[in-house]
Parts: C-alpha cells; structure tokens; sequence
C-alpha cells in the first residue's frame, strides 16, 4: 500500500491527489503498488465537478418548472411554450439521473474510503 494525498469536497465526495510516500513493501523498487491510503485529507470549498454539473442541470430545471407554472394559467397563450417547457423539463430530469447514477456508480467503484 502506498499513501496519497485525498481532496474531499463539499459535497462529501473526494478524488486522489498527489502520491506521497511509499509503503515498506515498495519502497526499495521505487514503484507504487496498487493499494492506495490516505496520507493527508484536504478540505475543499467547492463541489466535485459531477455535483456542479447536476446543480446547475438542476437550477435549469427549477427555473423551467418556473415558466411552465406562470404559463400553464394562460394555456392557449402559451401553449407552444408550455409543450416546450415540459420537453426541457423531461430531457433535463434524464439528464440529472444519469449523473446522479453516474455518481454513485463512481463512489462504489472508489470502495471503502477513509
Ligand atoms: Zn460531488
């Protein structure tokens, strides 16, 4: 096992950061072995890139959901725009499930952490 540094987001997901130490096993080959450890936890004001992507996927939607209830008391007004606003809202709801399944597909690969 070799030690890593880790970034932890705000979002409470992480990444691996530089390499940092050896472990005992390796360190006379000076290659790094497969098994990574935390050697340092670094705090990170900001969310992971996925969770950004979901927010902003998200504020989109909400802003959506917005229009389609100012326009839904004028349907015939706004129909066209309407029928729109659901399809945004849809593709954008698919959209944010496949990030959010690619997120935790991602913290199942990363295993056991800490
Ligand atoms: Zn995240």
């Amino acid at each position: 096992m070799c030690f890593y540094e880790q970034f932890l987001y705000q979002c409470s997901d992480w990444k691996w950061g530089n390499f940092r130490q050896h472990c005992q096993a390796e360190y006379r080959t000076g290659e790094t072995c497969g098994s990574k450890f935390v050697f340092q936890t670094f705090g990170l004001q900001e969310k992971c890139k996925l969770c950004l992507k979901i927010d902003a996927k998200e504020r989109r939607k909400a802003k959506h959901i917005d229009d389609y209830n100012r326009w839904r008391r004028e349907p015939r007004r706004y129909s066209a725009s309407i029928e729109k606003a659901l399809g945004d809202i849809k593709s954008l709801e698919n959209e944010i499930g496949q990030l959010k399944a690619e997120k935790a597909d991602r913290s199942r690969a990363f295993g056991a952490r800490r």
